[in-house]
């Protein structure tokens, strides 16, 4: 495997950032300064330019393919997503589209930036190390601005579940945004993983966010010669071949692949267009299946409902702020 150099990122840390949490009854929020990084492309190898720009309230999540003069915005919404193979793809018209947008989406919903451009100079957002946490640095480097305009949050009412085979995705009512998954690979180094993070007190960043996405050799190779997966590297992405982490520096977290299962739940949920108030569970599912059920959500009105966060003004019922970090490992719980 080739290695390819460090990405780079523009620092600038003379503004420390509020702490956030994911479910802020407060005002929304955008970032204080413009920030910029480059780094390459998971599929196609190329150096991509992001760059992070302050948008007024009410603005949401939105793309710019910076070098297609003329195209259109595109919101990072689930009705705006064309494609859930290997990543999480948006486009609104022929021909231009943003992929991997997933832990982007994942780092601002963890930092709770409610309103951004996103502007790319090419098909693909940067895979960085392959987790969230370049896109936290940046974030916390640009700072935080409070907006002049309420948060509203998602709240799950009724329980929505979508099924394919065995995979499994669903929604249920919870007074605060939590995410668990299960995975079950043949490979010893993987096999059975099951976590439950519920984000407050900085659980995303702490726990989920540095988790880097994953693969197997054989399926790098099929990649390669699919001319997919130019820019992967042990650089970005955890390369398992047979029963072995091949990263030399070996894993961040010992649990480290479902965690970024949930990292990948974070920023596909977030393209609801909100934070959501509810328990998400994922088992073996992914980019398609959280998409689906997104669609399902918002296909029955009565399953959710729009809450502005002055309704949730008592915190500390609400668990939003006050509760006790908390990550449960489900293995170790059921075993
Ligand atoms: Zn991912």
């Amino acid at each position: 495997m080739n290695h390819i150099g460090q990405d780079t990122i523009s620092k600038n840390i003379e503004t420390a950032s509020p702490e956030a949490s994911l479910l802020d009854p407060q005002k929304q929020k955008t970032l204080l300064r413009t920030m910029n990084c480059v780094g390459i492309a998971l599929h196609s190898g190329e150096k991509v330019s992001l760059t992070l720009k302050p948008a007024e309230a009410n603005t949401g999540v939105i793309f710019r393919r910076t070098d297609i003069p003329g195209s259109k915005e595109i919101e990072a919404r689930w009705d705006n997503v064309v494609d859930t193979r290997m990543c999480t793809t948006i486009g609104v018209e022929e021909g231009v589209t943003i992929s991997t947008i997933e832990h982007l989406m994942s780092a601002l919903a963890g930092c709770g930036v409610d309103n951004v451009y996103v502007d790319v100079n090419g098909p693909e957002v940067p895979v960085m190390d392959g987790s969230a946490q370049p896109f936290v640095f940046l974030i916390e480097c640009a700072g935080l601005q409070e907006q002049d305009a309420l948060r509203r949050v998602i709240e799950i009412l009724k329980p929505v579940r979508v099924e394919i085979g065995d995979k499994m995705a669903e929604l249920v009512p919870s007074d605060t945004f939590s995410v668990s998954f299960e995975i079950d690979f043949e490979s010893k180094v993987v096999a059975k993983q099951a976590i439950s993070v519920n984000m407050v007190n900085g659980t995303f960043k702490k726990e989920v966010a540095r988790a880097r996405t994953f693969g197997f050799m054989h399926e790098v190779e099929q990649l390669r010669a699919a001319g997919l997966g130019l820019g992967g590297s042990l650089d970005n992405v955890v390369i398992i071949e047979d029963d072995k982490v091949l990263n030399e520096d070996g894993l961040r977290y010992a649990d480290e692949f479902v965690r970024h299962k949930v990292l990948d739940a974070v920023g596909d949920l977030y393209t609801s267009g909100a934070v959501i108030r509810g328990s998400y569970k994922g088992v073996r599912a992914g980019h398609a299946l959280t998409n689906q059920l997104l669609r399902a959500l918002f296909a029955n009105p009565s399953s959710w409902r729009y809450v502005e966060s002055e309704e949730n003004d008592d915190s500390d019922e609400a668990g939003f702020v006050t509760n006790e970090a908390e990550i449960v490992d489900l293995a170790a719980v059921s075993a």
